[in-house]
């Protein structure tokens, strides 16, 4: 491997050649399930004929313009994000980090406007925003602050589906600006906020004049079986951001805000070069009608069921295992032990999965996976995880 690459990245030794729908080839002709998609990105699988056409079309036409002009593909994207959400304005950039450092930026602007100057933002325990330093500082993982302090002060932190810690801290911080909340934490380990405490905090956001913000950078796009894992638990957000599967893998993020939160920016408050350009927002629409047009949000919601329900009745007694949990395609394993090992046990087995907080085996396959796929992915990762950890000592 080359070593002009800066050192971020453990990675694994395979490249990937090409894919097609929920497989990928290496440079060296070997297949794999995809059952990552490249961290919850490749939403409708790879080389989709579809948005395969439409960005050669785009491509043809133009790439870049620039927000110093109307940009008709960007106009449509907004238009059809807030049909699906209920929210008023969007404003696009590039990433899930600059989604969630433009909310963050949004609720302090808000905070302002209405006379608080040192606005906090509750943030929860293993969230992951990022990691830009406003992004994780707002991160509740010491690993990903580490090395670079002073963090970005104004985050108040409490443990998840706690409310009477949020409470708590409601009561200590006069100046709170907003809460922010992945509606599925990801990265935390597949752990979903329950509903009851999604609309606990959207009450004490009501009763304060805080905002509710929802970090869908992971769980949104339909991946849950909904837009947006969030409409679950039928609460309406002041913002939400959005990035990784909103365009199939070109690089986009979304800040999508409602009401008042809709028109805190004004012109030359926030902005970006890249942002919404017409190749992005070209893949983010055709990635839109493929969802809609193959149903996909029923179809990751009935495969998705399907294989949490497989691995809870094959794996759920096992010793070892802890938990099987997640919506729709959003999956994780949960161990008593660190299992990082089996990621490249599953490589070798022909199988692309992750493992997130040490523990956690972690599955964000294409929405189009077919049943017959998930078939073929359960049966190549039961027996690992069995094996696993019939060899592996348990944690001290
Ligand atoms: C991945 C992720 C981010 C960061 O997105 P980047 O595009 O890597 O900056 C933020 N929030 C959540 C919930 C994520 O899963």
């Amino acid at each position: 491997m080359s070593d002009h690459l800066m050192n971020t990245y453990s990675r694994l030794p395979i490249a990937i050649s090409h894919g097609q729908g929920a497989w990928v080839w290496d440079v060296d002709g070997k297949r794999y399930l995809d059952g990552l998609s490249g961290i919850a990105v490749n939403t409708v699988g790879h080389a989709h004929p579809r948005l395969v056409a439409a960005l050669r079309d785009q491509l043809g036409k133009v790439i870049h313009t620039s927000n110093l002009y109307r940009i008709p593909l960007q106009e449509a994207l907004a238009d059809k994000l807030c049909a699906l959400s209920g929210a008023d304005r969007a404003f696009f950039c590039n990433s899930g980090l600059e989604a969630n450092e433009a909310a963050i930026k949004l609720a302090r602007l808000h905070a302002h406007k209405r006379g608080v100057d040192r606005a906090r933002i509750i943030v929860f325990d293993n969230a992951f925003h990022g990691r830009s330093l406003a992004t994780l500082s707002a991160t509740g993982n010491p690993k990903v602050q580490k090395g670079f302090e002073p963090l970005v002060e104004g985050f108040v932190r409490v443990p998840l589906n706690d409310a009477a810690a949020v409470r708590a801290a409601a009561a200590a911080n006069p100046e709170i600006a907003a809460v922010f909340i992945e509606a599925v934490q990801g990265e935390g380990g597949i752990r979903p906020a329950q509903a009851d405490y999604l609309r606990l905090l959207r009450q004490l956001c009501d009763e304060h004049g805080w905002l509710l913000m929802i970090d869908e950078v992971q769980c949104g796009m339909g991946r849950t079986g909904r837009w947006f894992a969030h409409q679950w638990a039928e609460i309406r957000p002041d913002v939400i951001a959005m990035a990784k599967g909103l365009a199939s893998g070109v690089p986009i993020g979304a800040v999508l805000g409602f009401g008042a939160a809709a028109d805190t920016f004004g012109p030359g408050q926030h902005g970006t070069t890249f942002g919404g350009n017409p190749l992005a927002c070209r893949a983010a629409l055709e990635t839109l009608a493929i969802i809609e047009d193959e149903g996909l949000l029923d179809n990751a919601q009935r495969v998705g069921d399907w294989m949490r329900k497989r691995l809870g009745d094959s794996l759920g007694a096992v010793p070892g295992v802890v938990d099987v949990r997640g919506m729709g395609l959003m999956l994780g394993i949960e161990l008593d032990r660190p299992c990082g090992a089996l990621v490249a046990r599953a490589l070798e087995a022909g199988l692309l999965i992750n493992v997130t907080q040490e523990r956690v085996v972690r599955l964000l396959p294409p929405l189009n996976l077919r049943q017959e796929e998930a078939e073929h992915l359960v049966a190549l990762l039961i027996p690992l995880v069995r094996a696993f950890l019939a060899a592996e000592p348990a944690a001290a």
